[in-house]
């Protein structure tokens, strides 16, 4: 039955992927045809309209007051991660893109959102701060994945990974079947159960120094803070976060 139903999401996806190939290229958000087509299906008035975090905490990339900052109070004491790239705010127009990709399983918003990733990418890493050696998609637990049939972190990771050339590590970690982290409230969520996330592979085979861990919205940061915890027990010493949105 699940394996009827995930057969039959594959093939809607990529009927879907065939049916957009032979259109023209439009706008996501507006449907104005793009000429020529763009990766990241959106027209220059909608990209400009896009809600943009414009000067986030570079830790944990809460959108800071004063422009001088490169921190907030909470992460200069304790930092979420070495370096966050999150470039738009999770309101409006990226919350629709977000929820097309994620729940929609609608392929061109993904890219729409890994192209704005990228953008801040571009700017963030530079030849004095280099990129990270792997990209680690946040797991969701194997039954999920099948019920859905769609891994949104993993996708986006792929999407970045193509244009960065870096590679995707997808066995490094597990996550326990549970109920999803959108399903709780906030306060169940800073309750992150320990046990949530784990090492899939021993400490001595994992030989990255620097990655990056990708998800699409950044919310308490309880996950990523797990993540990062577990990665560094396994002697990563750089832990960076991309995420598309941030929610405040
Ligand atoms: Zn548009
Ligand atoms: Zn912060």
């Amino acid at each position: 039955m699940q394996r009827n139903s995930a057969a039959k999401r594959l093939t809607s996806t990529i009927a879907h992927a065939i049916y957009n190939s032979l259109l023209p290229d439009t706008c996501t958000l507006c449907e104005q045809i793009l000429a020529p087509p763009r990766p990241d299906h959106l027209c220059p008035y909608c990209r400009l309209a896009l809600p943009y975090n414009l000067n986030p905490c570079t830790s944990c990339g809460i959108p800071l007051q004063q422009t001088t900052s490169r921190l907030c109070g909470p992460c200069i004491t304790k930092p979420l991660v070495d370096q966050t790239v999150v470039p738009l705010l999770h309101e409006k127009e990226a919350a629709y893109l977000l929820h097309k990709f994620k729940f929609q399983k609608n392929i061109r918003e993904g890219q729409a959102l890994a192209q704005t990733m990228l953008q801040m990418i571009n700017t963030t890493y530079t030849a004095d701060k280099p990129l990270p050696q792997c990209l680690i998609p946040t797991p969701i637990a194997w039954q999920h994945r099948l019920l859905r049939g769609f891994d949104h972190a993993q996708i986006l990771a792929s999407m970045l990974s193509h244009e960065t050339k870096i590679p995707v590590k997808t066995n490094l970690l597990r996550r326990k079947y549970g109920q999803p982290q959108r399903q709780k409230t906030r306060a169940q969520r800073l309750k992150l159960a320990k046990n949530t996330y784990t090492l899939r592979q021993p400490y001595k085979a994992i030989n990255f120094q620097h990655v990056a861990v990708v998800d699409d919205v950044l919310t308490t940061g309880t996950t990523a803070r797990h993540i990062v915890q577990l990665l560094r027990k396994a002697g990563i010493k750089k832990v960076d976060l991309w995420c598309a949105t941030r929610a405040i």
